[in-house]
């Protein structure tokens, strides 16, 4: 089919004015937050279920490959388009359609940012866990997508934990609801399948989610370390004292410095390493799991340690956490987070290998994390525009994976693998893991239309060969 007659056929589902096709609109759909780019052949504004049934139909009956987008803000290349292919764009599917507060439940559309969510409970005293760190442009549909994490996940668990039911198109056009609001629906867990399958499965059109009352009281302290190592070992401690705080996140010297320059958030740029420990839930006993926690601190060397004395001061030390990717753009034009998990007992461990992997390559690597669930993201710091500096960031990327995978953990925490890393698939998963995955994959998507060249490995052989 011609180019043209394939766009006049989207504009007349969705409206002319939902349509792009224009060289200068479609590149900048061309890319996500990671490093892959690729060329839609449409973009798609779709704003009701009816209209994403009917794109996909279109989409399926013709061969044209098609991925959904929300902001984009993936790090692993998943929304980077297939070559010619439709780019359904759901910003504009933002409606929080429902809150329920006695059966603590909101229904959301896919479009809607996780922050929007957040601050429309916030006044009823209620919260949404999952809190990535681009909650403010990141939307419910790409969380749903990446199965997304953020610093509190340690205590709550990630996005899979918090999605009841969904409402999804499917590959072939149909419309059906998985999960629900019964909080025990028969069968198989197909929301656990859906979510964190980036997309490859069918498209978010709905998303009902648990909402949580917000904590009686939060206490948030920092920590600053001589090393890095003896700030994971006192998240390794805390977590063996059998406290669960709702977040444990690092940060080292490097990144500190980026982020005082940028946020200035108040961190000594002096300090090799920060700890953020957040503890939130009934004001009882909260002051003396606290006192508990600045002994462990003390007992691994702890420089000094402080509790946010108010809002504002809890404000500025989370903005400085929440601000940490953006503000390493200040050191060099570009960076890779890796984003591997070990137990956390190994992380002294994989911290020590992952400085000798920047030594190896001649790389600059900070380190930002969400400790607490052995969730490293070390951010290689590089310039695009040499080619050798790209070649030895790919080499040390995949090596940091593989130690990850090494020390008992695995290739993704939370960003997923979209097309960053498919051959890193076989450093954690068997040939007949992996082709279990592919016949799921195929028996919703025969004709392997929906995103893809995500998540499994094309090339097989040569993944599991590397
Ligand atoms: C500065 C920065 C900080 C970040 N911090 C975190 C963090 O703390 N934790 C974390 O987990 N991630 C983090 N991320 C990564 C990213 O923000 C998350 O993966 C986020 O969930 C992506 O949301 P999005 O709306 O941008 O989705 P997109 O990037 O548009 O899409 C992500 C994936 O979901 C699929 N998708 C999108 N919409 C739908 C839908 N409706 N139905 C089915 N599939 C869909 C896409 O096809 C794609 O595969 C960060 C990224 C940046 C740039």
């Amino acid at each position: 089919m011609a180019r043209d007659a394939l766009v006049a056929e989207l504009e007349r589902i969705v409206g002319r004015e939902n349509v792009r096709s224009k060289p200068v609109d479609l590149a900048v759909y061309g890319y996500d937050a990671g490093l892959a780019t690729g060329r839609p052949r449409a973009v798609v504004f779709v704003q009701t279920t009816e209209q994403v049934a009917q794109v996909v139909k279109t989409l399926y009956k013709k061969g044209v490959p098609y991925l959904a987008r929300g902001a984009g803000t993936n790090l692993s290349g998943g929304t980077v388009p297939p070559d010619g292919g439709v780019v359904i764009e759901t910003a504009r599917m933002n409606r929080i359609l429902e809150i329920d507060l006695e059966n603590q439940q909101a229904l959301v559309e896919p479009g809607v940012f996780n922050l929007t969510l957040q601050n429309a409970l916030a006044p009823h005293g209620y919260y949404y866990a999952p809190d990535p760190a681009s909650q403010k442009v990141s939307t419910m549909g790409g969380n749903v997508g990446e199965n997304s994490g953020g610093p509190h996940c340690l205590k709550y668990g990630v996005t899979s934990n918090h999605v009841l039911g969904l409402e999804v198109v499917l590959p072939s056009g149909e419309v059906v609801w998985l999960g629900g609001r019964a909080p025990d629906t028969p069968g198989p867990d197909l929301v656990g399948l859906f979510v964190g399958a980036e997309g490859t499965l069918g498209i978010a059109t709905k998303i009902l989610v648990r909402i949580m009352r917000a904590p009686e009281r939060v206490v948030t302290m920092l920590a600053i370390f001589e090393s890095l190592e003896s700030a994971g070992q006192t998240v390794s401690d805390i977590i063996a004292e059998g406290i669960i705080p709702a977040t444990l996140e690092i940060m080292d010297n490097l990144v500190i410095r980026a982020v005082e320059e940028s946020v200035h958030a108040g961190y000594p740029t002096d300090a090799d390493a920060v700890l953020i420990i957040e503890l939130d839930g009934l004001a009882d006993g909260m002051d003396e799991q606290a006192d508990r926690i600045m002994e462990l601190c003390e007992k691994n060397g702890v420089v000094s340690a402080r509790k946010a004395k108010d809002a504002t001061e809890r404000a500025e030390l989370w903005a400085g956490r929440k601000g940490a990717f953006g503000a390493v753009a200040r050191l060099r034009p570009s960076y890779l987070v890796c984003d591997g998990t070990v137990p956390r007992t190994q992380l002294p461990a994989a911290l020590a290998a992952v400085r000798e992997v920047g030594r190896k390559y001649d790389l600059m690597i900070g380190n930002v994390f969400h400790a607490g669930d052995g969730n490293l993201h070390p951010l290689i710091l590089f310039d695009a525009r040499d080619p050798d500096e790209m070649a030895r960031v790919h080499k040390a990327g995949s090596e940091i994976l593989k130690i990850c995978a090494e020390l008992g953990g695995t290739i993704s925490g939370e960003h997923g693998i979209g097309t960053e890393k498919l051959k890193e698939m076989a450093f954690v998963f068997r040939r007949a893991d992996i082709e279990f995955m592919r016949a799921i994959k195929a028996a919703l998507d025969p004709k392997n239309l929906c995103n893809p060249g995500k998540v499994l490995p094309e090339e097989l052989d040569a993944a599991l060969a590397a």
